[in-house]
């Protein structure tokens, strides 16, 4: 078996940006696991990954265009405080906001007396990404996974394994 769309991927990686390494998923054991050729990868990464099998490793540098994009000056806005009331935003803080585009992750810069400058960007946004990768495991997916572009078991989104028919009705909604 290897990695093709609708294929079940279990993988460890490592993942650093140009300084430093910001998520290892070795150490804790737990690999990460999703439905290959259903958009839950980047693009970058997915694309290496087809045609692997198990116990393959490989090292993918990713270029922000096929990452998290580019970073979007006009996404690093000044809100004015009242928005924020009751709120009480530090910097390092993360809000969710809705936008036109539907809701967006939002980091928190810089707190002023009259105004709060936000960052809409993907924390990812213009850096070039390096994965270490290895492949640990390949299974076919479930009818239901493909139905619904992602897994259902073993941290997909559920992260439990245990009972299917929880995770159809209330964990991924009823519109879909
Ligand atoms: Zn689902």
């Amino acid at each position: 078996m290897h990695i093709e769309k609708d294929i079940v991927v279990s993988l460890h990686y490592r993942l650093s940006d140009e300084q430093q390494e910001i998520e290892n998923s070795f150490d804790d054991g737990v690999p990460m696991v999703y439905l290959h050729g259903h958009n839950n990868l980047i693009p970058g990464l997915e694309s290496e990954l087809t045609g692997k099998q198990a116990g393959d490793k490989l090292s993918v540098t990713v270029a922000p265009e096929d990452g998290y994009g580019a970073y979007d000056e006009a996404l690093k806005q000044n809100v004015p405080s009242e928005a924020f009331a009751g709120l009480d935003p530090q910097p390092g803080m993360q809000f969710t906001a809705d936008t036109e585009n539907g809701p967006q992750q939002i980091n928190v810069l810089e707190v002023t007396e009259e105004f709060v400058t936000v960052d809409g960007n993907h924390p990812f946004a213009g850096k070039t990404l390096s994965f270490e990768v290895e492949v640990t495991e390949l299974r076919d997916a479930t009818p239901t996974e493909l139905e619904h572009g992602h897994i259902h078991a073993g941290g997909g989104c559920c992260g439990s394994n245990d009972d299917e028919a929880k995770q159809d009705d209330s964990c991924c909604g009823t519109s879909h």
